[in-house]
């Protein structure tokens, strides 16, 4: 009796035995439905219902048989076999005029309690999958999406999840090349010949990450983002300076971090190469410690590099009147004879030739104030020691030993 009650609640349709199956028994018949949606549909089909639906199921009106058809998975492992990852989601694409179909039975009948041809299809999909892939299925984020899309010709298709590596670099040799210069075909505008980056293949770290290093990871060319401008002449040692780069498509993105040359251009080295988890980490801030010598033309006391710099505090003006505060820090000044060498911890994002005063920064852009006037100084050597995260507290404080 509680159980008649139950159910007499729970389905708006008549639901006395006999009026039951006459209802699943016409669905089916009407719109040649098989015994698969027949069972997402209503809960409990009379087995009168399920037998003639069963002859329905290479011509099923709603689910066109894809829950009969094996070759769809197989479709879905050949499409992303090129690939090696750890997580998928499963999606399903349907036309709206099946989905259309499937809301009228839905009111004619007065179903409740029924699971869509969407979500039926996603399930059995997910199922099916499970068994044959290895890797495992994560509805947030995951690193593959297999799309099963019916909508037109059936086809699997894959969205990537953008694919980030950072890497930290170390240039020993103060003339290696960072940057590339503009393709000579196209200058810059974008090319054939330049894989329309407008880069030429130079020989330089960025020409690396164009023309060689797509080719390595399997992989579209990525985007750069460099945590600091090249210093021109300059060495970079320490902890290395970063750079993220991000791929659209990637196919090896397990490996990838690991099959980045250590050595990728002449006098240059990446001493460290880890996939990121999201770009966020690619907006920080970065501090930095460099060492200069400078040739002083003029005399110039410690008391009075110190007494410019003072507070530390350097204005950055760009265009529209854009303004940037940056800190610089002096940590050690020493003078011998008419050289003089400074240890400064200075924010990313300063040009360093403008600030000393020993070029003009890009048009756009002011640096103020400047350490030196024009000629007093000219630099001998410029080493970028440490590179840091600023948002990472008490790590890599990589200072020389005479520096306080
Ligand atoms: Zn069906
Ligand atoms: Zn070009």
């Amino acid at each position: 009796m509680r159980a008649y009650h139950y159910k007499f609640l729970n389905r708006p349709y008549p639901c006395t035995l006999k009026l039951r199956l006459k209802n699943d028994v016409r669905l089916v018949r009407e719109y040649k439905i098989c015994d698969w949606c027949l069972r997402r549909l209503i809960k409990e089909p009379s087995n009168k219902a399920l037998t003639e639906a069963e002859s329905f199921r290479s011509s099923c009106s709603l689910c066109h048989s894809i829950p009969f058809r094996g070759e769809i998975v197989d479709e879905a492992l050949v499409a992303c076999s090129p690939y090696s990852f750890r997580t998928y989601n499963v999606s399903v694409r349907m036309d709206a005029s099946v989905l259309k179909i499937e809301d009228e039975i839905i009111a004619k009948y007065k179903l409740v309690n029924y699971i869509t041809l969407k979500k039926g299809l996603r399930d059995h999909l997910k199922r099916a999958l499970a068994k044959v892939l290895n890797q495992r299925l994560q509805e947030v984020r995951p690193e593959l999406n297999i799309v099963f899309d019916f909508s037109d010709k059936f086809r699997v298709k894959i969205y990537e999840r953008a694919y980030q590596i950072r890497i930290n670099y170390i240039k020993f040799l103060p003339d290696s090349k960072i940057n590339a210069n503009l393709c000579k075909a196209c200058n810059g505008r974008g090319c054939n010949e330049c894989k329309y980056t407008g880069k030429a293949n130079d020989g330089s770290l960025e020409s690396f990450f164009i023309y060689a290093l797509p080719t390595i990871l399997n992989s579209t060319i990525p985007r750069i983002t460099w945590a600091l401008k090249d210093i021109e002449g300059s060495t970079v040692s320490g902890n290395g300076s970063p750079i993220y780069l991000h791929f659209r498509s990637i196919y090896d993105r397990i490996r990838a971090p690991l099959i980045v040359p250590e050595n990728p251009v002449h006098g240059i080295k990446f001493i460290l190469s880890q996939s990121l988890e999201s770009t966020e980490s690619m907006i920080r801030d970065f501090t930095m410690t460099i060492k200069m010598v400078l040739k002083l033309n003029v005399p110039l006391s410690e008391e009075e590099i110190r007494k410019r710099i003072g507070k530390g505090t350097i204005t950055l003006t760009g265009v529209e009147g854009k303004i940037w505060k940056k800190n610089v820090k002096i940590l050690k000044v020493s003078i011998l004879n008419n050289l003089a060498e400074l240890y400064i911890e200075m924010d990313s994002g300063i040009n360093v030739y403008s600030w000393i005063g020993l070029r003009k920064a890009p048009s756009a852009k002011s640096v103020e104030p400047a350490l030196f006037f024009e000629d007093e100084v000219s630099l001998v050597k410029i080493d970028v020691l440490d590179v840091r995260d600023r948002c990472i507290k008490g790590e890599l404080v990589n200072l020389p030993n005479q520096a306080k």
